[in-house]
């Protein structure tokens, strides 16, 4: 009698594993923290990463004329006080802005739509960085 008898047939190789085929155009990598993340979920948040708040261009601009074209917007708030003891956030006024903002061979180029507080509202076009 053996000591080491092999009773059991050897398990038979386990079946390759299936292929996982991923449809194109489903998933996007972020440009800012590489992350990848699913295509819709970016449209549903206006074209804004939801990892890292990254926002994509919309749109491409054409060759030679420079890179992307990004849809954003803004909220500002703040106020202007005569001294320091005098600054509260109490006082501070607030606007909202939407943007449009291309990345051109000149520089950035943004026109935006802002509403303050008082409803007042005003257009803003900026070429170029500022400093
Ligand atoms: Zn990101």
């Amino acid at each position: 009698m053996a000591w080491f008898k092999k009773e059991k047939t050897p398990k038979a190789a386990p079946a390759r594993e299936r292929k996982i085929t991923i449809p194109e155009g489903l998933w996007v990598k972020c440009d800012n923290c590489k992350e990848i993340v699913y295509k819709k979920e970016v449209a549903r948040n206006a074209n804004v990463c939801p990892k890292c708040n990254y926002h994509f261009r919309i749109a491409a601009l054409p060759a030679g004329l420079g890179k992307g074209v990004y849809v954003g917007g803004v909220v500002e708030g703040g106020n202007t006080w005569a001294t320091s003891a005098d600054i509260s956030l109490d006082d501070l006024r607030y606007s909202f802005a939407g943007l449009l903002g291309a990345d051109t061979i000149a520089g950035p180029v943004f026109f935006a739509y802002a509403v303050g507080e008082s409803g007042s509202t005003k257009l803003y076009l900026t070429v170029g960085r500022t400093f």
